[in-house]
């Protein structure tokens, strides 16, 4: 039996990880359950899982947590704020940690979880693409394993199965990115949140939707799969795939090229890291070949995404650039999002943000949280700027 710590329960990850949980019943069971600030959400799946602790990121809403936990006569215990999900990230009671919150805030908790060496399924890969090697040092010294969940990089992992020296074997990486929902679109002006949160294949959180709409999400795959598997940008190849059958490839020195294929539901990777290294049923539809009829492949537009070339530079400069860039981007997403920067200046506030910050390279998680911090005021005051100038030229 499992016992599990899933932070971020009430996202998208949440949802498909309490999916597959849910229907193995005998093999795995929630120990803790973590929100940023649904209330509601996060009681409601204690209601179905049942869990220990119930924790809630804004330590405001910890009162009407309480009173909904006792109202529906729960054994849940509610708590609140970052120290507490840090602590039921690395309770002795769980032996697995679904890392699910969105962006750099999901960091502290993940690097917890790995210090107290669990098997950390990692979808939050904005953790990993701040931290770089401490979050993989922090695995080592935790003796715990990390685990993909994001499905590229889960296939990936499936296609080195058996691969003895990976370094060795491999010649590189063949990431594949459907493209999002502008891979045909030439002009980016007017591009309106709704339409960028409407991916062609996947159903996903708002942030990681807009990611993948700029294709900055490919670009943080990258340096997450550069850090999961030791290999260097320049080995790391990325097609756009607009179908999202194939989840990733593996090229190998003689060769051979080995790929993952699935339907696009998270919940086969999900399944397939909570139970390494054996398979069980996770729900997701069969491939239905024939249906599909095609498999396309076209290079991706730098100029046109420029995000996912800005992730490669950050990448080759090290940690310090690719916790600026996750954090400019954050900041980035989230004016989009609410409307206050147009769609083709995120990347714009991205390499301006780049271009202002500079860090040495990272020794600790404090040194980290110092980059991302400056990294965001120096985005914030671009933004605004930016928003100015619009609302000047507008008036
Ligand atoms: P989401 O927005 O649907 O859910 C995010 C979760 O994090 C929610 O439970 C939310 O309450 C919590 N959260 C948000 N801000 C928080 C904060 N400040 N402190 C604590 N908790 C906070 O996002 P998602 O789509 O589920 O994505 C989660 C992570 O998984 C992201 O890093 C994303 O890149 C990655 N991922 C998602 C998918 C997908 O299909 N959705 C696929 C691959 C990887
Ligand atoms: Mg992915």
């Amino acid at each position: 039996m499992r016992s599990i710590t899933l932070l971020g329960a009430t996202g998208s990850i949440g949802a498909s990880t309490l999916d597959v949980i849910a229907r193995h019943p005998s093999r795995f069971s929630l120990f803790a359950a973590t929100a940023g600030r649904s209330v509601e959400a996060l009681a409601g799946l204690c209601v179905r899982f049942r869990p220990r602790f119930a924790v809630i990121a804004d330590e405001a809403r910890l009162p009407s947590l309480r009173v909904a936990l006792r109202a529906a006569g729960l054994p849940t215990t509610a708590r609140a704020g970052a120290e507490a999900m840090a602590e039921v990230a690395c309770a002795p009671q769980a032996d697995t940690v679904v890392a699910a919150i969105v962006g750099a805030a999901g960091l502290v908790p993940t690097i917890a979880a790995a210090r107290a060496g669990k098997r950390v399924l990692l979808a939050n890969k904005e953790a990993v693409v701040c931290a770089g090697r401490l979050l993989i040092d922090a695995v080592r010294v935790g003796a715990g394993e990390l685990l993909p969940v994001d499905s590229e990089h889960s296939a990936i992992h499936q296609c080195l199965a058996g691969a003895r020296a990976a370094d060795r074997d491999v010649r590189k990486l063949i990431l594949t990115a459907s493209g999002g929902p502008f891979r045909t679109r030439r002009d980016f002006a007017g591009i309106t949140p709704e339409e960028a949160c409407a991916h062609p294949n996947w159903v996903m959180g708002r942030k990681i939707s807009v990611d993948s709409a700029t294709l900055m999400n490919k670009g943080l795959e990258v340096i997450e799969a550069s850090w999961l598997f030791g290999f260097p940008g320049d080995r790391i190849e990325v097609v756009v795939h607009p179908q999202s059958v194939i989840h990733s490839m593996v090229e190998f020195v003689d060769g051979s090229v080995v790929a993952q294929l699935g339907t696009p539901d998270m919940r086969t990777p999900i399944a397939y890291a909570l139970s390494y290294p054996e398979r069980i049923e996770s729900g997701s539809a069969t491939l239905d070949f024939s249906r599909i009829g095609a498999l396309s492949f076209e290079a991706p537009d730098l100029q046109r995404f420029r995000c996912l070339a800005l992730a490669f530079d950050a990448l080759a400069g090290g940690t310090a650039r690719t916790a600026a860039l996750n954090a400019a981007n954050e900041v980035a997403v989230e004016a989009f999002l609410a409307g206050r920067l147009p769609f083709a200046d995120i990347a714009r506030v991205i390499e301006e943000t780049l271009n202002a910050v500079h860090a040495a390279e990272p020794d600790s998680i404090d040194e980290v949280l110092e980059i991302d911090s400056r990294s965001r005021r120096a985005a914030a005051q671009l933004v605004e700027r930016r928003r100015r100038a619009a609302v000047g030229a507008g008036s």
